[in-house]
């Protein structure tokens, strides 16, 4: 029998991470109302329309009658004829994507990059450029941020062709070998069969799949794990499958009907012994309720049968100065080294 107040087991639980998973309905709550110049975030099934894209799609002349941009990008993939109008359209969602602007107040992006530490990490599908801008500004206030890790590509991110090092596609030398070899990252398009071939995506995927089969809390924020990606979800399905967890926990923040959330990720749910949660919103999440402090919240109370006072909550801010101004409590604890409130 598991004695769940073995302090070893406690520890061992604790200082794992808070994996977060982004998808396309995470950018949609970050600019709701669109970006700072009101351009919406597209979905894959309002792209064409969003995106301005109907113009390619009638001179493809296309058997795919669907409006979503995964069905008419795999078509126009697998006809030769497509070749040059593909790249116009591989331009313009490039282009798209790239101008979006984080508006001035926080958004979500920020309060979720805040909420974690730099044992976290967070791992998105989106293209856009938003979570890296919001990371930009919050590391003003902390540098103790999750790492990121872009699994189809993003539109801020440069590689460098010598050495390989990820970082903001504006630097003109590579902050690591000083070379002026920045290059854009490549965007992985959505075709069904997809080839994670690309040295910086397939680290990321590497990585991600790594922490996944290693994280105590696992989040999936805005991310539907669509049927076209059924090799990505098989292999985020084996490698959370490839370690013990009755007593991780997953959450997920979606809109979706509940049903069709229980589906996707009911092969999960059963890893961890049916421990989950479903919320509307990043607010109701773990990330909100228990900033920075996701993983000891939950070890303590689920393990350690802790029952003192709560951490404090992220509290909507009207600026980005008042949020890096609420969180210095917590930053003021994690300098002193006090993650967690002493156990009975
Ligand atoms: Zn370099």
């Amino acid at each position: 029998m598991i004695d769940f107040n073995t302090p070893a087991l406690y520890e061992s639980i604790v200082n794992r991470p808070h994996v977060v998973i982004l998808g396309a309905g995470a950018s949609v709550a970050t600019i709701p109302d669109g970006d700072k110049f009101g351009v919406k975030c597209p979905v894959m099934n309002n792209a064409i329309e969003t995106l301005g894209l109907q113009d390619i799609v009638d001179k493809a002349n296309l058997q795919t009658k669907s409006p979503n941009l995964e069905d008419i990008y795999s078509e126009m993939y697998s006809r030769l004829d497509c070749e040059l109008l593909l790249t116009v359209l591989e331009n313009r969602v490039r282009n798209y994507f790239g101008n979006l602007i984080l508006s001035d107040v926080p958004t979500i992006y920020d309060y979720l990059l805040l909420s974690l530490r730099g044992k976290d990490f967070v791992f998105t599908f989106n293209w856009d450029p938003l979570l890296i801008q919001a990371h930009n500004r919050v590391s003003i206030y902390t540098d103790d941020l999750p790492t990121m890790g872009f699994l189809h590509g993003n539109t801020a991110l440069g590689i460098c062709s010598e050495c390989h090092q990820a970082q903001h596609i504006r630097n003109k030398s590579c902050v690591n070998c000083g070379k002026q070899t920045v290059i854009p990252s490549k965007l992985l398009y959505p075709v069904r069969e997809k080839t994670y071939d690309d040295f910086y995506i397939k680290t990321a995927w590497d990585s991600f799949l790594h922490y996944l089969s290693d994280c105590t809390l696992l989040t999936v924020f805005g991310y539907g794990a669509p049927s076209s990606d059924k090799k990505a979800k098989d292999a985020m399905e084996a490698a959370y499958a490839s370690n013990f967890r009755r007593f991780d926990k997953i959450e997920i923040i979606n809109i979706l009907p509940r049903q069709q959330i229980y589906d996707t990720w009911e092969p999960f749910f059963d890893r961890t012994n049916y421990k989950y949660d479903v919320w509307n919103s990043f607010w109701e999440s773990s990330l909100a309720k228990n900033p920075r402090r996701s993983v000891e919240e939950y070890c303590n109370r689920a393990i350690a049968n802790y029952f003192g006072p709560p951490f404090p909550k992220l509290k909507p801010c009207g600026t980005l100065d008042e949020l890096g101004e609420s969180m210095l409590p917590l930053f003021k604890e994690e300098q002193d080294g006090i993650f967690k409130p002493p156990l009975r």
